[in-house]
């Protein structure tokens, strides 16, 4: 396995071609952090299998439901939407308000 590394290239388990590492995609589980199809094949294997993988990641959601969406609450977007609710809840509310008042008076 260290020597695919040193030579920057690994053979595909599925084409059982040659390729550079830069054909597969990272996969910091696997021993020699790449993935065992190239990434041609993985595509190829995405089209034809769109459902299985659909269903595929949806037993990933369930299964990692919560750390999904407590990444998607910590984007920075996300972490700034809720300062700025923190900070002044009101003084938005209220500016919303007058902003509707405005546009009716103009
Ligand atoms: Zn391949």
């Amino acid at each position: 396995m260290a020597d695919a590394i040193q030579n920057k290239t690994k053979r595909c388990n599925h084409c059982k071609e040659v390729k550079p590492i830069e054909c597969f995609v990272k996969n910091k589980i696997r021993k020699d952090g790449y993935h065992d199809e190239c990434k041609a094949c993985q595509k190829e294997w995405r089209a034809k299998n769109k459902e299985k993988a659909a269903k595929k990641w949806k037993i990933y959601y369930k299964k990692n439901k919560e750390k999904i969406n407590e990444n998607k609450k910590n984007t920075p977007r996300q972490i700034k939407k809720k300062q700025q609710r923190k900070e002044n809840p009101i003084e938005r509310n209220i500016k919303k308000k007058y902003q509707n008042i405005i546009k009716i008076i103009e």
